[in-house]
């Protein structure tokens, strides 16, 4: 069987470091599997995403030696597939409109529960629209903005199996997803989860290869696959890489940046080999460090 596994950014800034890092582990893998390498730019969120940041991101993989299959998948230019899929869970009848904003959610766990910390609020829904009458849920959705959940309870009896997922090395994982996912946002129609589903099985992915910030969301990936009817790939989670003080990198803690290396004289195969040998994970190199930046990984002059 010809493997096949994918590299899937959002453009939601420039590529950072830890992204690199990210796209030669799929790379490493690809090769030592003899697999094909993907593309795919995941900007479905046309509230972050930005087309400018599209190009860079294909510049800078290129100037990385990252060497992908074409074509690239552009998430924005599919959205009927996404429809699609809602229209399937629509018709099974495991997901339900939800009127409710954030605020509204909070205030209802909050009452509900003796003030769990905010990411758990933030991260689970007390079920508020879940029983709406139908005549209730159509007059609603006539006027008001609303999201699309999908009903846990209904899901697991639709399938009526206990179900899992596999990891590169043969684990398996059973899958318990704790509450209803949004899994068609307000804003923007779809949410990332429905969108990653479609694309791996419309791509072919045989393997995920993907940050381990993304290991708690598989269990509702395998989920959608399942009632969707769609292939399992197996996933393969690798660390993250982190600053000096252990923080891992992101865009939104001004990690640095593709593009500044290469402005600033980096070179790229001494870049490539100081990340592909990052045992450590440790990404040393941090604002004010820039000389050592250029002894340790620039160019000879
Ligand atoms: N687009 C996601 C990100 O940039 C990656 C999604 C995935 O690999 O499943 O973090």
């Amino acid at each position: 069987m010809q493997y096949r596994t994918r590299f899937a950014p959002s453009p939601t800034g420039l590529l950072h470091v830890g992204n690199a890092y990210s796209a030669l582990l799929c790379q490493a893998w690809a090769k030592t599997h003899n697999a094909e390498l993907l593309l795919r730019i995941e900007d479905i969120d046309h509230t972050r995403c930005r087309s400018e940041f599209a190009d860079a991101i294909i510049e800078d993989l290129s100037w990385l030696g990252l060497r992908w299959q074409s074509p690239v998948r552009i998430q924005s230019m599919h959205l009927q597939d996404y429809r699609q899929a809602i229209h399937q869970l629509r018709d099974m009848g495991v997901i339900y409109p939800c009127f409710c904003t954030r605020k509204q959610i909070q205030q209802e766990i909050m009452r509900m529960s003796s003030a769990p910390h905010a990411e758990a609020v933030m991260a689970s829904y007390p079920g508020t629209c879940r029983k709406l009458p139908a005549n209730e849920q159509h007059d609603r959705m006539q006027h008001e903005p609303f999201a699309w959940r999908l009903n846990i309870d209904k899901a697991m009896a639709h399938i009526g199996e206990d179900i899992s997922w596999r990891d590169g090395s043969g684990c398996v994982y059973a899958v318990s997803v704790e509450h209803d996912v949004v899994i068609g946002r307000k804003d923007i129609d779809f949410s990332y989860h429905l969108a990653v589903v479609v694309d791996d099985a419309l791509q072919g992915i045989s393997h995920v290869i993907r940050g381990q910030d993304l290991k708690e969301s598989t269990g509702i990936h395998r989920l959608l696959q399942k009632l969707l009817g769609l292939p399992e790939p197996v996933y393969v989670h690798h660390p993250l890489l982190c600053d000096q003080d252990g923080e891992r990198l992101a865009k939104r803690n001004g990690a640095t940046t593709l593009k500044g290396l290469r402005q600033t004289g980096v070179d790229v195969m001494k870049l490539r080999d100081f990340l592909t040998a990052a045992e450590s994970l440790c990404w040393p190199f941090g604002k004010g460090n820039e000389r050592e930046l250029l002894n340790i990984l620039g160019k000879a002059r």
